[in-house]
């Protein structure tokens, strides 16, 4: 009896497993005609000295446009893409895509704005991934700093060892790194210490609640004095209100996005916005 208990068990794992494959190998040929049909495009979100308001640069975030089922949220397709081969194929499309956008801003008179560029878990412990961002740096003229990638804790906590090395020859060759979504997964304090990272994300979640919550005020202020202390600079995501913005300023918060200060922003609209065109900008408000 126990047996056949077993057997059925497993079959019904066995169907939803199934289940899951199917959606993922469907999606990924979707994805991968999506990308040679141009259906993909990236958004700019900027970032921004907390204290003066000065455009600090952008992260870039991709954006799906199917032509029958409308938009697709990264936050849906990039978690069922994570570990195919064609996520690779799709992460240096951002790569090349974010560089030379940076090369677009500096033969148009910005020279200085720095990219964020987000990384799935799998794809930031590639082999090749160091060559092919070198590659396309020197290919679009750009200066290394002005390239960051942003990983999660997920990358750290696979594979500490190879990924701290990762992130040191990353560094050599001049680039930033940032450790995205800060707070949310299970990294703890005594890798934080020896971590080779420029930055840290601190989650929406918690800057969502440090105006009506003082556990998450308190963990959001001590988390800045401690990556301060570290000699790493933090960066406050999803800043929607004045209120959240005033707190995070007086906590000596370097660098912060969010809705506050503008929605991503399309590839299309970019211009417009950066020569002042469009009134939608709260940084310029500073300068
Ligand atoms: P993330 O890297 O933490 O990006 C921040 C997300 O928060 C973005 O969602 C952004 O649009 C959203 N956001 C920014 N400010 C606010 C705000 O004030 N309020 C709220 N409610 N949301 C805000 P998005 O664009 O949907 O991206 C979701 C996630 O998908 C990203 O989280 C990132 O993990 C992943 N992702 C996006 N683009 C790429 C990419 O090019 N490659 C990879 N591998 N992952 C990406
Ligand atoms: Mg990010
Ligand atoms: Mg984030
Ligand atoms: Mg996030």
């Amino acid at each position: 009896e126990a047996k056949a208990k077993k057997g059925a068990a497993f079959k019904v794992y066995d169907a939803t497993m199934n289940l899951k494959v199917m959606q993922k190998v469907e999606l990924e040929s979707e994805a991968r005609e999506a990308l040679r049909d141009n259906q993909f495009s990236l958004a700019l979100q900027p970032q921004i000295e907390m204290h003066t308001g000065k455009l600090i640069g952008f992260e870039a975030l991709l954006r799906w446009y199917h032509p029958k089922k409308g938009h697709i949220s990264p936050a849906q397709f990039i978690p069922l893409l994570e570990n195919t081969s064609f996520m690779l194929e799709l992460d240096y499309w951002v790569i090349a895509r974010s560089t030379r956008i940076v090369r677009d801003f500096k033969n148009s008179g910005y020279p200085d704005i720095k990219i964020a560029i987000n990384l799935s878990a799998g794809q930031f412990l590639a082999p090749t991934l160091p060559e092919f961002l070198q590659q396309q740096i020197i290919k679009n003229d750009i200066a290394p700093n002005q390239v960051c990638l942003e990983l999660t804790e997920t990358v750290l906590v696979s594979d500490i060892k190879r990924a701290t090395s990762i992130m040191r020859t990353i560094r050599e060759m001049g680039c930033m790194l940032a450790i995205d979504d800060f707070g949310t997964g299970y990294s703890s304090l005594s890798y934080l210490k020896s971590l080779p990272a420029d930055y840290i994300k601190i989650d929406r979640s918690f800057v969502a609640n440090i105006a009506s919550s003082a556990d998450d005020r308190n963990i959001v202020h001590s988390t800045i004095s401690m990556v301060c202390n570290m000699g790493m600079q933090v960066v406050a995501e999803g800043i929607e209100t004045s209120e959240q913005y005033e707190l995070l300023c007086h906590f000596d918060c370097h660098i912060g996005q969010g809705y506050l200060i503008s929605k991503p922003i399309s590839e299309a609209n970019i211009w417009d916005v950066l020569n002042d065109k469009v009134e939608y900008n709260f940084w310029k408000d500073f300068t």
